[in-house]
């Protein structure tokens, strides 16, 4: 950050605010502090008769791999409906059976995902600006090595080994 948003400064500091005890950017000019948040990425786990709903990445990061339909919550949205508009968004998908499923969070990126897990609704689901292929895979196809995210491998592992019947808590790691 180089210039206040507040005043248009160029004096920006990062440094601990009185009374805090983590570093922030603040302006020495007009006194604001910014403070940054971890994103949170919401997404869903859709299923149609033993078949797990994926889209192949049309946008960068990771363009070309396949991924679970999923994106950063917008402002004023509840975590249900951010996943449900990632997955229209992404793959023309409605879901039914909505359960909330895991809660991964990832603190090296700053990046917290919740995927919920559902049932396809609508036949007619399909490519969008976002994704080049949207199709269901069987569970014994799932393509693991064109997976885009550790997020996304960690959600299926979990979903093929769990099902749905709890919510789970995890921390991700760095991979070493
Ligand atoms: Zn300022």
């Amino acid at each position: 950050m180089r210039y206040c948003s507040n005043c248009g400064s160029d004096k920006i500091e990062f440094k601990i605010p009185a009374d805090d005890n983590l570093k922030r950017y603040v302006c020495p000019d007009c006194g604001s502090i910014f403070y940054t948040n971890p994103n949170l990425i919401v997404g869903t786990v859709c299923i149609k008769n033993e078949e797990v709903l994926l889209c192949k990445r049309n946008i960068e990061p990771r363009f070309g791999k396949w991924t679970l339909p999923a994106g950063f919550m917008e402002n004023a949205e509840t975590l249900q409906e951010g996943a449900l508009r990632e997955t229209l968004e992404e793959a023309k998908l409605q879901v039914s059976d909505v359960k909330l499923f895991t809660i991964l969070s990832v603190p090296h990126i700053i990046q917290i995902y919740t995927f919920f897990t559902g049932k396809v609704v609508n036949d007619d689901f399909g490519p969008t600006p976002e994704s080049s292929e949207v199709e269901l895979f069987k569970f014994d196809d799932i393509p693991w090595s064109e997976l885009a995210f550790p997020t996304v491998i960690k959600t299926l592992k979990l979903f093929l080994e769990h099902g749905d019947v709890k919510v789970i808590n995890e921390t991700l790691k760095p991979r070493v």
